[in-house]
């Protein structure tokens, strides 16, 4: 009934929704050890006091700075908590000693919010190139760029908001260093869905999309001599959430990480072959990417506010997707897209029911 041998493990670990929730890329649910483990803590903190309880938690919450910088490539010392991902963002753009009209490079699935910062920093941004028709990196014509011309640093959302195109980051990471050009990668999509590990100068995102940690938990992890974790940092924080993310990612390697990688991909194909051709939405992506985020196009003659509509319909009967719409990822689309995105307790059922629905709306 599962679609990945390791539902049944991910689905008892939790309670039961009560919807069919397809909406992990908004926040994953967390499981009842994280609840508990978050918990714990705020009793703690009010059996002992704040400050004291985090002392006599400082074993958990080093392992869990130690365990967020591995998932990344990077040591304990070299990474921040924030409270989100945009939020580790503002803090690298604030200490980061960039020039005054610096210049960067993003992918066409550059994330609205980020483009919102750099413009707001008078950074010229500029798109890489891309020809598959899907908004991924072409690295070849990316290598003859970087050749004549080379940025302050790249940027790039290693998966972004609005498809489920994985970018080639670690290709991306080769060439711009070969070319002494650094690169910051956003992972608020990738982490928990693909191998993070590319060699990348900074890498940021959050704990309650993929790794299911709770919410209001962000991190930057960084290399630059000139970048000091000490100090982008927030002093004052929620401790209990960072906690319950160091239980998250114990429980991601319980499961054994790569492992989630494969089945999530593996979750993604399956729902892309399940969706393919239902009603006129088409699919955005090709069938065997390497994500579980699905996004599904209206059909002809649709425009955004009848994508909402379809959201706002599937949420009255109980199916949980995000209507993505085009500030998501400005540079790649002005469409709304259906975005799908199941963790591991996806089952066939579930699809079923949503591919009818879809089916049913308009055609
Ligand atoms: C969700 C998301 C963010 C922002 O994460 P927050 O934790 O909400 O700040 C940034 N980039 C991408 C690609 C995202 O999907």
């Amino acid at each position: 009934m599962y679609i990945s041998e390791l539902g049944e493990l991910w689905h008892r670990a939790r309670v039961e929704p009560s919807i069919v929730h397809l909406d992990s890329a908004a926040a994953s649910r967390s499981s009842n050890k994280v609840i508990e483990a978050v918990t714990a803590h705020l009793w703690r903190e009010s059996e002992r006091g704040g400050y004291v309880a985090q002392e006599q938690s400082s074993e958990l919450l080093a392992r869990t700075r130690r365990d967020i910088a591995a998932l990344v490539g990077h040591t304990a010392d070299e990474l921040a908590f924030r409270e989100s991902a945009l939020a580790a963002l503002r803090a690298l753009l604030t200490y980061w000693n960039m020039p005054l009209s610096a210049t960067v490079w993003v992918a066409p699935n550059e994330y609205g919010p980020n483009l919102d910062q750099f413009e707001r920093r008078g950074y010229a941004v500029h798109t890489m190139p891309s020809t598959d028709g899907y908004g991924r990196v072409d690295t070849d014509a990316l290598q003859n760029m970087l050749q004549f011309e080379q940025p302050d640093f790249i940027h790039v959302c290693h998966i972004g908001s609005h498809s489920g195109i994985v970018q080639p980051v670690a290709k991306i990471v080769e060439l711009a260093h070969d070319a002494g050009v650094p690169v910051v990668v956003d992972a608020a999509q990738a982490l928990g869905q693909v191998n993070c590990v590319t060699g990348a100068d900074v890498v940021y995102g959050t704990s309650r999309k993929w790794i299911a940690g709770p919410r209001g938990v962000g991190f930057l992890a960084t290399r630059s001599d000139s970048l000091r974790p000490v100090e982008i940092e927030s002093s004052e924080a929620f401790i209990a959430g960072r906690i319950g993310l160091g239980v998250a990612v114990q429980e991601l390697q319980s499961f054994g990480v790569e492992k989630i990688h494969r089945e999530l991909a593996a979750i993604g194909k399956y729902t892309r072959e399940r969706l393919f051709g239902v009603g006129s939405w088409e699919l955005m992506e090709p069938v065997d990417e390497q994500s579980a985020i699905v996004t599904l196009a209206p059909p002809p003659g649709w425009g955004p506010s009848d994508v909402l509509a379809a959201r706002d319909r599937l949420r009255s009967i109980g199916i949980l997707v995000t209507c993505a719409e085009s500030w998501r990822a400005p540079l790649y689309t002005e469409q709304s897209v259906l975005r799908i995105s199941p963790h591991l307790d996806l089952r066939r059922g579930h699809l079923d029911q949503l591919a009818t629905e879809l089916r049913g709306m308009g055609y």
